[in-house]
């Protein structure tokens, strides 16, 4: 038990090189050892089909629901441990929307609305538009609202995908 209010984060993770669930559970396993940081809900894996760059393996995707302590994490400060994170786990930058052994993106921290320039925007720019994200994200928070008042179930009704199984097809 937390004896402080915590923020909801929820994180957006992607993986497709290697053992891409072992990869989910090892970045959330990584999170997990920071102070302040506690994985509180997950949602299932879904193998999704890669965006923008067709030519690369599908995607294992998941939300995951940390309950973030506010005096130790700004949002920026969380970012950083995110990518120290992804550099821990091989994850090399390049191509954009490429191959990657674990991406991790922050969707909401908490209701705040963040704009540092390049470097982080909360909510993330494009959730509304991902069904790998907002799918997961409906499965473990149904009644979840975004800052500007849209919720989740109005937003994945806007967006064209499908789903089979545990799997997520959008162009
Ligand atoms: P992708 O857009 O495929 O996730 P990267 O993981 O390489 O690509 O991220 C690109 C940049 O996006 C990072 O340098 C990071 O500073 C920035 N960024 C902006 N907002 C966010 C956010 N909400 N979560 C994660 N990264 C973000
Ligand atoms: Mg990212």
């Amino acid at each position: 038990m937390t004896d402080f209010p915590t923020i909801a984060v929820y994180v957006s993770l992607g993986s497709n090189i290697g053992d891409t669930e072992d990869n989910l559970n090892q970045a959330v396993a990584r999170l997990e050892k920071y102070e302040g940081i506690d994985p509180e809900v997950w949602s299932e894996t879904y193998e999704t089909e890669p965006q923008g760059l067709k030519d690369q393996a599908w995607f294992s995707n998941q939300v995951v629901r940390f309950a973030v302590d506010p005096e130790l994490w700004s949002a920026e400060g969380f970012l950083s441990t995110l990518q120290a994170v992804e550099g821990q786990m091989d994850r090399v930058r390049g191509v954009k929307n490429g191959p990657r052994t674990i991406d991790l993106d922050i969707i909401l921290f908490g209701d705040r609305v963040i704009e540092s320039g390049e470097y982080l925007t909360v909510p993330h720019p494009r959730a509304l538009e991902r069904a790998f994200v907002l799918y997961p994200l409906a499965e473990i928070a149904p009644d979840l609202v975004f800052p500007d008042g849209t919720t989740v179930a109005e937003a994945l009704k806007k967006i064209n995908f499908r789903i089979d199984g545990s799997k997520i097809y959008q162009d």
